[in-house]
């Protein structure tokens, strides 16, 4: 398949020396820093490697990025000199830090940098369940062996923490090991009994159901189980803020010259502040004027490990009459208004120097790497629970939730919206736009409408 080809020209390998111990490679700590200009510091319980501002903690068990723990670690040596630390570890780490996608391709013994979003997008566990949210040309099949099981995803990266430990002995998951091999993605999965499987497959999903008998304990035990659970998904805490346009991309332009680029700037620090109030911990795309291709857009926010997802923009038509506020999630556009209103926004393609966009059906592209499913229901309530405060609080006209192919919204592995927030266009909107009292009752809605989707969504997902 074409995809394929492109997947390949986008990798470049690193050699870095390592060693093989009982079937696991090691990497040092000293000679990675090193190649990767990373600083360490090390004392007798903890590892702490950072570049800039960003940081990792190890100890002998936990892998701690940005104050979550992502993963257990798979293992730590250490001798009188050096520090050794499991290459599929160490490599992640590092390609968390430097915003790259690095891979330790255990079978050549080298690094993979891939330019391309992993296409593998998440993998959730609960105790019931595997879930793992691919990307849709991608054919995972697995084979059982006794308490083993392994799924294997040929042409699959994904990038996370490579090794997940279950350490409550009433959980039937013991541990998830991913390897990856220049041909794909293997997930390992250690079960602690024999547990009766299913096996559900749609497009671009893949679900391993365990089947146990359903008398789970309940008390103390389940309270740890949920806490595990939430370390991956049932939480949501980080809030990313994107400020739609920037820089040399104005975003629409009205007659008398109000640029969207600094409405958009103004509401998401409003935003961000109000949001912080409430306990978020929130991280702009950009807080000044600054250019960001729509790439670096979804690495900020993935890097930041992000729950949700939120670009404000500001809306743009022909006439002077239209407007209103209206929310989008990704999908593909059902009216011809829809459709162009995503082709403006998609337009600052023609400021980004040749970003790894293939070429001519970018909508196709944009929809055919997107996780499906599960992300976009979460997407769609996120929309409405948003536009529904936002609107009543503005006391703007309800254009109601919409869907369509929005460039930036594609990369991001979390529920993200899309907000237009109002008509540059229009002359009274515009003037409500610059005015610190409307942007402040757009932010209020928006605070509300998060604030209503986390209480739904924590009761949906906090009971397993
Ligand atoms: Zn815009």
């Amino acid at each position: 398949m074409h995809l394929i080809g492109l997947v390949l020209l986008a990798f470049s390998t690193i050699r870095i020396p390592y060693l093989h111990i009982k079937n696991n490679d090691l990497l040092s700590l000293w000679s990675i820093s090193s190649k990767f200009d990373l600083d360490t510091e090390v004392t007798d319980s903890i590892v702490r490697i950072s570049f800039g501002t960003d940081n990792v903690f190890i100890n002998t068990r936990d892998l701690t990025y940005t104050g979550k723990t992502e993963g257990t670690l798979k293992s730590l040596k250490k001798d009188s000199n050096n520090i050794f630390i499991s290459a599929e570890d160490i490599v992640y780490i590092t390609g968390v830090l430097k915003g790259k996608y690095y891979y330790w391709d255990a079978e050549k013994h080298r690094i993979i940098e891939s330019g391309y979003f992993p296409s593998i997008k998440k993998l959730k566990v609960n105790r019931e369940q595997i879930s793992i949210i691919h990307n849709i040309d991608l054919e995972p099949s697995s084979k059982r062996i006794g308490k083993n099981i392994l799924i294997n995803i040929p042409y699959g990266f994904y990038f996370g923490p490579p090794f997940l430990y279950f350490d409550n002995a009433e959980d039937p998951i013991k541990s998830i090991e991913i390897t990856y091999t220049s041909k794909g993605t293997m997930f390992k999965v250690h079960l602690r009994r024999d547990v009766p499987l299913k096996i559900l497959k749609s497009t671009g999903l893949f679900v391993l159901k365990l089947q146990e008998s359903t008398n789970t304990p309940t008390g103390s035990t389940n309270n740890v189980i949920k806490q595990k659970q939430q370390n991956y998904h049932s939480k949501i805490d980080v809030i990313v803020i994107d400020p739609g346009h920037g820089g040399k991309d104005p975003g629409a332009i009205s007659k008398r010259g109000t640029r969207e680029k600094d409405i958009t700037l103004s509401i998401a620090k409003k935003l961000a502040k109000k949001l912080r109030k409430k306990g978020f911990k929130v991280i702009l795309t950009r807080d000044r004027d600054k250019f960001l291709t729509l790439g670096e857009r979804a690495r900020i926010a993935n890097k930041s490990k992000c729950d949700l997802f939120i670009s404000i923009h500001a809306n743009y038509s022909k006439g002077q009459r239209a407007h209103g506020i209206e929310t989008y999630f990704l999908s593909e556009a059902r009216t011809k208004w829809e459709r162009s209103v995503a082709a403006f926004e998609n337009s600052v393609i023609k400021y980004e120097i040749k970003e790894q966009t293939p070429g001519r059906n970018i909508l196709k592209w944009i929809l055919g790497d997107m996780a499906q499913n599960e992300f976009l229901r979460e997407s769609q309530d996120l929309a409405a629970f948003v536009q529904r405060s936002v609107t009543k609080k503005a006391g703007s006209l309800d254009r109601g939730v919409k869907q369509a192919g929005f460039y930036v919204l594609r990369g991001v592995y979390a529920p993200s919206i899309l907000i237009e927030t109002g008509f540059i266009t229009n002359p009274k909107e515009e003037k409500l736009l610059k005015s610190n009292r409307y942007q402040n009752k757009i932010a209020d809605g928006i605070t509300e409408g998060i604030l209503k989707y986390k209480r739904y969504y924590e009761r949906k997902y906090g009971r397993f």
